[in-house]
């Protein structure tokens, strides 16, 4: 399956829907509309890809690599994996990340190999451990921020050396300031499972998530409009049916409320002459460098190839808004968008849905539902139409 985009370089038809963003939602919306409602659409994007931020290419070298930093898909949804699978087959997803601490690489998620070598304890069990746990962590029943979540699941010593240097990297905010949300998407395990995350489901598009979107948008009904920023557009394409809108929220209302803060990262991407140059996927460092984490994506998208590259994450404040900030503050900023959001798809039929829309830091098979329901609001509003 090769995608079969039809590329568009200016806007000369009519089109009942018109999407702002190639990424996951609007790539999802953009088939779910084409094949069941054979509505016309027209994808905008001000990229020079579609994919949004799964988008995976090959460097100079001619190594795969994920241009936006390492996606590892996961989900929980059967039904999920039933619908992607139309347009992809899958490789076993191989999501290893050790943290580099004090000279020494471990397995992360903290799991009972982490404590092992963390307390010199080899032999310790499950039980044990739990004990441990139970004597390190902090009594704190409702935490109300990420630096109380992590203290209250591992205790201090463990909390300094693995998660408040790369958080405070990561974020230039401390713990003590960010939701609870944005540690807690890390598990913490009692026993020997070592993959990043805990979902049913772990699995990478075999060919890459550039082709697995792209054969998803290749229909004779879709348009793909690249290098165009949608605000350049908007008064000259008048869609029939509805606009779907995956950009910022605040960008779409000309921060008519204030700008919301996103944080952004600069990704180096270094080519090694060997085939395989880190033991695993991902290694974050919290306490060494300015980057948060080295990536070798090789080792999940099983590329054969004499060489590799790695990329280095370093985070910064300006740059494309690739994470809203889950603070309260923002929060509420981003719920005063929200009604404007709601109002405009009241009166002008402009559906807000994604990452950047909604200001969530959703995962990528979270935004997949969320077009899915998005879709379905559109349909069902227009099936009369
Ligand atoms: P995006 O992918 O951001 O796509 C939005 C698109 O809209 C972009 O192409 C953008 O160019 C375009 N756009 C914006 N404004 C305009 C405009 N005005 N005009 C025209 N086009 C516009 N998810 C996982 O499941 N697993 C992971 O391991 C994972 N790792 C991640 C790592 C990083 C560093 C980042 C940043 C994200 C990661 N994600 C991961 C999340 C995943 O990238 C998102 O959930 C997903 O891409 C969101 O899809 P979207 O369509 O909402 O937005
Ligand atoms: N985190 C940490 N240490 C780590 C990895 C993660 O403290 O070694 C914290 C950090 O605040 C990070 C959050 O947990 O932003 C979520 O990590 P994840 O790897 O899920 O982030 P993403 O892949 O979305 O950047």
């Amino acid at each position: 399956m090769s995608p079969q985009i039809n590329l568009v370089t200016e806007i000369n038809k009519e089109y009942d829907i018109v999407i702002a963003g190639a990424g996951p939602v609007g790539c999802v919306i953009a088939e779910r509309l084409a094949s069941e409602c054979d509505y016309k659409v027209l994808i905008v994007d001000k990229r020079a890809h579609i994919a949004g931020n799964c988008f995976d290419t090959h460097h100079e070298s001619g190594v795969l690599i994920h241009r936006y930093g390492p996606h590892y898909f996961r989900t929980n949804k059967q039904e999920l994996i039933d619908y992607l699978s139309k347009f992809t087959e899958w490789v076993p997803g191989n999501y290893i990340v050790k943290s580099s601490v004090g000279g020494e690489l471990y397995p992360f998620p903290i799991n009972l190999l982490t404590l092992r070598q963390f307390f010199k304890k080899p032999e310790m069990t499950s039980e044990e451990a739990a004990d441990l746990l139970a004597s390190l962590r902090l009594d704190i029943a409702e935490p109300a921020n990420s630096e109380e979540f992590v203290l209250s699941r591992v205790g201090k010593e463990m909390y300094e050396s693995f998660y408040l240097g790369y958080t405070l990297k990561q974020w230039a905010i401390h713990p003590r300031d960010l939701a609870p949300s944005v540690c807690g998407r890390i598990p913490v395990r009692l026993n020997t499972d070592s993959r990043y995350v805990d979902h049913q489901f772990q699995l990478t598009p075999a060919a890459g998530f550039s082709t697995m979107f792209g054969n998803m948008i290749s229909h004779p009904n879709i348009d793909v409009l690249l290098n165009t920023d949608f605000g350049n557009i908007k008064i000259e394409v008048n869609p029939t049916i509805a606009t779907v809108y995956t950009g910022p929220v605040d960008e779409y209302f000309d921060f008519n409320l204030g700008k919301l803060p996103w944080r952004s990262l600069e990704f180096e991407f270094k080519e090694k002459p060997v085939e395989v140059f880190q033991e695993c996927v991902q290694i974050n460092y919290p306490n060494e460098h300015d980057y948060t984490r080295s990536v070798e994506i090789k080792h999940v998208t099983g590329q054969q190839h004499p060489h590799t590259v790695i990329s280095y994450e370093f985070p910064c404040a300006e740059g494309d808004p690739y994470y809203p900030i889950p603070m309260e503050e923002n929060a509420n900023l981003y719920e005063r968008y929200k009604l404007l959001a709601d109002a405009e798809t009241e009166k002008n039929n402009v559906y807000f849905c994604g990452r950047l829309a909604e200001y969530k830091y959703f995962n990528t098979d979270e935004v997949i539902e969320r077009a899915l329901n998005t879709f379905n609001l559109i349909r069902k509003r227009y099936e009369h139409k």
